[in-house]
């Protein structure tokens, strides 16, 4: 039996793996559909059921420590988006015929709405939530939903066949397509990321190209002209769909790009400007590329251009990337927790035009560094580094700012801020992982916070 579930056709059965979010969220939608559900995890029995429980999945079938043939007896497969999908079981499912399908794929199977969708190595989340903005203010029926860590199918039993789903993609939801055909798709980037995943970096740039597995002419493919890879694939894949390109202005091409700091646009034959790039919230040129993605996105959908501007315009950044914390005396503090790349690092520092006092480091994930080299000696007027990688960042950075080296979070801000004059900004960018010092980047970038605004407060005092 082919499940349908656009006409409300579903499995007798359903084997999740993976009781993560998005996993238990399938479980969810299936039972009350009435399919039997059937989840595998590899964590301890105990904690299977603890998360099963407090998830009112109590009465499931599970299996817990392992993946077995088990899931073999089922009729359709869903996967978590961290589980691998070369697992041995998943190979033997395909043999024998039975449907694996992503968070996305479910999503896409579960609903009538229409999908733009997001992938790349950095900036969906930015750019997906700038997309929901936008479609938010044109008064479209939305969601964003995805890696973001909204499960698709959470949100799309709400959507009539007149809503939206920005749906932020990753590669690995990716992995698991069949039918997935979003209106419009974006590839913001390919960068040397998630190779523990992937044999080879062909491997990785592969699986984001699946985005645009089943596009058509009736669809739209934005990709970034200033990748030459990306370029390269536009190329090839001209004749399949249509491509819009971003970050540049393209002669004779469809394209999005930021000049004079103004974002233009020519598409479908039309032409002019979308906003001046000072009324947005976020910083740095490379929001405004992904500001030019989500409206490339929004007018495929049909989004007028006032409404565009509006939704950008109003979009304040999400927590955690290049976040305005606060400003003491005219010296702002930014908070970039998120930031776990060189690029990343690059970016943060290229939004302001001088006076950056960065505060980088954490768990080296061997990163390039020497790809910073450029924007310190421009933006940076000194470093200030922590954790593992420090040893490495200095060597990479040493002669192109003043070096100094802490041991906690708190003393590095004290170092940071202590030449920093009105104007200046302290911007803390790790570049790195979170996981030498803290429990992940989120509790990092609360806790930089927090101590910033108590830094704050003792000097207002004082
Ligand atoms: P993702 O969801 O792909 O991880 P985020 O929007 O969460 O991306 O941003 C992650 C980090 O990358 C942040 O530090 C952010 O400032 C930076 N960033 C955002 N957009 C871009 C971009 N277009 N190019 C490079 N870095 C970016």
């Amino acid at each position: 039996m082919i499940p349908d579930l656009r006409n409300n056709i579903y499995p007798e059965s359903v084997a999740i793996i993976g009781a993560a979010r998005s996993g238990l969220a399938a479980a969810s939608f299936f039972m009350q559909k009435g399919t039997h559900v059937f989840i595998s995890d590899l964590c301890e029995e105990e904690k299977l059921l603890s998360i099963l429980e407090s998830r009112g999945l109590g009465k499931v079938d599970y299996e817990a420590g392992m993946h077995t043939e088990k899931i073999l007896e089922r009729q359709l497969i869903v996967l978590s988006p961290g589980v691998r999908s070369d697992l041995p079981v998943l190979l033997k499912a395909r043999e024998k015929g039975i449907p694996v399908w992503s968070e996305m794929e479910l999503g896409f199977r579960a609903s009538r709405a229409t999908f733009l969708a997001i992938t790349g190595s950095t900036g969906k989340s930015t750019t997906v939530s700038l997309l929901g903005a936008a479609l938010k203010a044109a008064g479209l029926e939305s969601v964003v939903a995805g890696n973001i860590g909204i499960p698709v199918i959470s949100e799309v039993p709400s959507l009539s066949v007149n809503g939206f789903v920005a749906a932020e993609v990753s590669s690995f939801q990716l992995e698991n397509i069949d039918q997935f055909r979003p209106l419009g798709a974006a590839v913001l980037n390919l960068m040397k990321n998630h190779l523990d995943r992937y044999v080879s970096e062909d491997d990785y740039y592969n699986a984001k190209k699946e985005i645009a597995r089943n596009l058509t002419k009736e669809n739209y493919l934005v990709l970034n002209a200033n990748d030459a890879l990306l370029m390269e694939w536009a190329e090839q894949i001209k004749t399949k769909t249509n491509v819009i390109f971003f970050g540049a202005d393209l002669p004779g091409r469809d394209c999005f790009y930021c000049v004079n700091g103004k974002i233009f646009y020519r598409f479908l034959g039309e032409s002019g400007e979308i906003l001046d790039v000072d009324m947005m919230r976020i910083k740095g040129k490379h929001n405004h590329e992904n500001a030019c993605v989500a409206a490339a996105l929004a007018k495929a959908a049909g989004v007028n251009n006032e409404a565009i501007r509006r939704g950008l315009c109003s979009f304040e950044g999400l927590e955690h990337r290049l976040e305005f914390v606060a400003d003491m005396g005219g010296v702002k503090f930014y908070n970039d927790s998120k930031s776990t790349t060189a690029e990343s690092v690059t970016v943060a520092v290229s939004a302001f035009s001088g006076g950056v006092h960065l505060i980088a480091g954490g768990r080296d994930k061997g990163c390039d560094f020497s790809a910073v080299n450029e924007a310190v000696e421009k933006h940076v007027s000194d470093i200030c580094l922590i954790g593992e990688a420090a040893d490495r960042m200095q060597k990479q950075w040493e002669g192109l700012a003043p070096i100094n080296r802490a041991g906690t979070l708190h003393e590095a801000i004290l170092k940071a801020v202590k030449n920093a004059v009105p104007g200046d900004a302290v911007v803390f960018s790790p570049g790195c992982s979170s996981f030498d010092m803290f429990a992940n980047y989120e509790e990092r970038g609360n806790i930089y916070k927090q101590l910033v605004r108590e830094l704050v407060k003792e000097r207002s005092v004082s």
